[in-house]
């Protein structure tokens, strides 16, 4: 699997000439259809012919009733083993195209272009695909690579201001468990315009990569990517339940917040760090009013992250800027005591 920054789509068209598929099958959704795909038409350089498939923009989408449809236009189009599946778009396309590629007749190849901030530095990167199924996100899925992820980052500039923030968490993320140098540059950003961001997305696309070229199957130090997420998934879904969703980068934000704070409880990290992450993600991040959530709701469902074992909750836990411990079990008066302080924030 190779990663690259591909400013003129040289390298696809390498890729795409080196393969030689039978047919190259193009997943979009309507957002990424309108802004992205003309651009890649435009600079695509190959005789092999392509179809393009469209499904509504939205995580309500990444359904397996999508995928019976993509399926289903693929055995339309006389789809074989030998074609290539170009996912152009967001997390829902990468996760989504990659689990029909990954099933369809046992698995065809496929790529990522990702056409997100969040899908640059994250989703399209680690062969994690999948679809949500019965409320539960992500439950159905493959491990699978890609065998390529194509990063052109002009597609920002026409990414919503809210989007673009909410890949910006998972970039600080990335600094705060791996990179020191990349979290204090991220935050001494002056403002989050794609310009700003530009040179630092291959540093954090490099990050994950590196995290999940360690263990792939996440047994151990690829959840150190989930700081952030155990207390923000459980937020994120009960505002989910609560019909105001919010975003899932916004939800991180929270979570790292809590947990940087979770991490100092925990005697793990020192005062001046704590204060210097907190600061620095209010800087971009505000505040959300969670107070109305009851405690005991929030610690019952990070009790059903499907990542714990036994009724135990396990963090990530920061231990000094650049440095994360995982499978870290914590006393639940300092979970309650992390959330009272993140409300306090307010
Ligand atoms: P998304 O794919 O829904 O994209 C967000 C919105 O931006 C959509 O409306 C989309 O149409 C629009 N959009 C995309 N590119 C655009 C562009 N260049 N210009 C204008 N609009 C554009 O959401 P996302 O935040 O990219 O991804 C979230 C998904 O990723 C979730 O389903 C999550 O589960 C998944 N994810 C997967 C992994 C993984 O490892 N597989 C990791 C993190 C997240
Ligand atoms: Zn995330």
């Amino acid at each position: 699997m190779i990663s690259v920054l591909d400013k003129n789509f040289t390298q696809l068209n390498t890729f795409i000439q080196q393969l030689n598929p039978t047919q190259l099958l193009i997943l979009v959704d309507e957002n990424t259809h309108e802004f992205c795909l003309p651009i890649l038409l435009g600079n695509l350089e190959t005789e092999i012919p392509f179809e393009i498939i469209e499904i509504e923009a939205g995580e309500e989408m990444k359904t397996l009733e999508t995928a019976a449809q993509l399926w289903e236009i693929m055995t339309e189009f006389n789809t074989d083993r030998k074609a290539l599946m170009i996912n152009l778009g967001g997390g829902v396309i990468t996760d989504m195209g990659g689990f029909v590629a990954s099933t369809y007749k046992r698995g065809i190849k496929f790529i990522n272009i990702p056409t997100t901030l969040l899908g640059m530095c994250d989703a399209s990167i680690g062969g994690k695909t999948g679809i949500d199924h019965q409320y539960l996100k992500n439950i159905i899925g493959t491990f699978a690579e890609s065998e390529a992820i194509f990063v052109f980052p002009e597609f920002l500039q026409t990414l919503p201001f809210a989007q673009l923030r909410s890949g910006f968490a998972e970039m600080l993320k990335h600094g705060l468990i791996a990179d020191k140098k990349h979290w204090q540059e991220l935050k001494n950003l002056p403002e989050l315009q794609p310009e700003n961001i530009f040179p630092f997305i291959e540093t954090s696309m490099k990050i994950k990569e590196n995290v999940v070229q360690q263990d792939f199957r996440e047994e151990n130090i690829r959840k150190t990517l989930n700081f952030g997420h155990t207390i923000g998934h459980a937020v994120e879904s009960l505002f989910l339940r609560n019909n105001m969703p919010i975003l899932h980068g916004d939800a991180v934000a929270l979570g790292m917040i809590c947990e940087t704070q979770l991490s100092f409880l925990q005697n793990l990290i020192s005062a001046a760090e704590t204060e210097e992450i907190i600061s620095g993600i209010q800087k971009f991040f505000p505040i959300l009013s969670i107070a109305h959530f009851n405690d005991n709701e929030i610690m019952a469902l990070m009790r059903n992250d499907k990542k714990n074992a036994a009724g135990m909750i396990n963090f990530s836990l920061l231990r000094s800027i650049g440095k994360c411990d995982f499978d870290v079990s914590v006393l639940p008066e300092n979970i309650v005591s992390a959330i009272d302080f993140y409300e306090n924030l307010g």
